[in-house]
């Protein structure tokens, strides 16, 4: 069975999968692994005011693995309605960016503690995405996952102003 029949995805998600495993396993033993979560943080926060989601369609580690290897194990039932709600998504985003927040106040000046948080962050949110995956559906996590939230409001003020600057030119000739 060739892999491209057997499991879904595409090919930059098939070279961006292994970063799951290596930040939340080798993240354990080696929390510097860490550091690579805040540079994709920092890149998707950089393109999604010009790109709105394509991180999460095309390259993140987790999304790949959500649509590859939970596609298979997922009993494909709708998640709850309260997912799509704004309040609901702006609630998850406070809680975690609070923890992440308070955590970060206190690790200060500890590197790899520092490390260690962004580890800790995305397994913690990895055991909330697999077994969501598994009741309802593969990316289920990402209607709610506050990098998700920040990069559809951050595409959506892009949008406004790319739209409002054409309108501006229109309006000039
Ligand atoms: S919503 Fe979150 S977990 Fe899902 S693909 Fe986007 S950044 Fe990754």
């Amino acid at each position: 069975m060739s892999k491209s029949k057997a499991f879904k995805g595409k090919p930059t998600q098939w070279a961006m999968i292994w970063l799951f495993p290596l930040i939340a396993i080798g993240g354990l033993f080696y929390p510097i692994l860490g550091y690579l979560m805040l540079g994709m943080m920092v890149f998707l926060i950089a393109i999604s005011y010009y790109k709105g989601r394509f991180w999460c369609g095309n390259l993140c580690p987790r999304g790949s693995f959500l649509d590859i290897i939970m596609a298979k194990l997922t009993l494909n039932r709708p998640w709850p309605r309260f997912f799509n709600r704004k309040w609901f998504r702006w609630f998850v985003f406070g809680i975690f960016m609070s923890i992440f927040i308070s955590r970060m106040v206190i690790a200060w000046g500890d590197w790899m503690a520092v490390g260690g948080i962004f580890v800790s962050m995305c397994i913690v949110t990895s055991l909330i995405a697999i077994p969501l995956a598994i009741i309802t559906r593969p990316r289920a996590w990402c209607a709610v996952c506050p990098m998700g939230t920040l990069q559809e409001n951050l595409g959506k003020m892009g949008r406004k102003a790319a739209k409002a600057k054409k309108n501006k030119m229109n309006n000039e000739q």
